[in-house]
């Protein structure tokens, strides 16, 4: 419910009672992939998706995807590694080094009257921050994932449905550019920040494979602390394979990354030495796959450049 609440309250000339009262309706009209708690929705449509922000159903969104359906992922994963000669998930890197230059293709989806056409110079910006934050350039602890982004092209459609997100995988399939490999943002307005799908349902469903971002989360948007591009690296790092650092709750294998610590549930904003887990380490609440205020993000760790490495060598290279 945070999460709405500060979402609302960035909205211009909305409530946040008159939008916490459309929650459930705008909700139900949304695309089966779309709905649900607020992150995790693995194969209602057959492409895994995880969300930023949205809905906020407090502690069930870390549950989308179960323990299971997990281990599955990461077996799934460590066979076709192992297929490819490469070293598994477990073991914590082992010198993979499958990072390279993304091809990034960014859809503006806006309305029939042009709102949401977001500039070029928005664009160019999102870009850059795609590459400051990938590189660790924001932090002395952060890690550089060795990914760099380029942008590949911006195209731009003036639907009123496309732009609120409706018919998504249609729209998707018919506007999706490049391979495996190639980034594709689509710039929407809808209830999240944004919304990913995960690298293992690549060849399930190529035509919907990348993100959605709420347009006015980009440099320069109008939503408060949610403003400076940093959804979509929040975004793109599921696209790489990440979970959330809150993904399986207070337990070990957590996010399947042995540098985060483990985290019982979402952060919001930037709470200095916030502990939600017994476990040790503090909340990594300035790590790019927590909730936090994008002025509070500001790394992602060495395991999860490993596992970003990982994935993209085993789905996207
Ligand atoms: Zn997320």
């Amino acid at each position: 419910m945070m999460r709405l609440r500060y979402r609302a309250a960035a909205l211009a000339g909305t409530t946040l009672l008159a939008l916490a009262g459309t929650v459930v309706p705008a909700q139900a009209a949304l695309p089966t992939a779309d709905r649900g708690p607020a992150c995790f929705e693995p194969s209602s449509i057959g492409a895994g998706a995880a969300a930023r922000g949205g809905q906020g159903f407090g502690d069930r969104d870390h549950r989308d995807i179960t323990p299971a359906q997990q281990r599955a992922i990461e077996a799934r994963t460590d066979k076709i590694l192992a297929n490819k000669g490469k070293p598994g998930t477990g073991g914590g890197g082992g010198g993979v080094a499958q990072a390279g230059n993304v091809p990034v293709y960014v859809h503006v989806m806006a309305d029939a009257n042009g709102a949401g056409d977001v500039s070029d110079s928005q664009i160019s910006q999102q870009i850059a921050v795609l590459n400051k934050t990938y590189g660790g350039q924001e932090s002395g602890t952060a890690s550089n994932t060795g990914f760099t982004f380029t942008l590949a092209g911006i195209d731009r459609y003036y639907n009123t449905q496309w732009h609120q997100d409706k018919s998504s995988s249609t729209y998707r399939s018919q506007t999706r550019q490049g391979g495996a490999d190639a980034l594709n943002i689509w710039l929407v307005d809808f209830a999240y920040l944004g919304i990913a799908t995960f690298p293992w349902d690549y060849n399930r469903n190529p035509g919907v494979d990348g993100i959605r971002v709420h347009f006015d989360s980009l440099p320069g948007g109008s939503i408060a602390n949610y403003n400076l591009g940093e959804t979509a690296t929040h975004e793109a790092g599921h696209w790489l394979g990440l979970y959330h650092t809150f993904q399986g709750g207070c337990t070990s294998t957590n996010d399947e990354v042995g540098d985060t610590p483990a985290q019982g549930s979402a952060t919001n904003g930037c709470p200095e030495g916030r502990d939600s887990c017994s476990l040790s380490g503090l909340d990594p609440i300035h790590n790019y796959m927590d909730y936090s205020y994008d002025s509070c993000y500001t790394e992602f760790t060495s395991g999860q450049t490993a596992r970003m490495q990982q994935m993209f060598g085993a789905y996207r290279a």
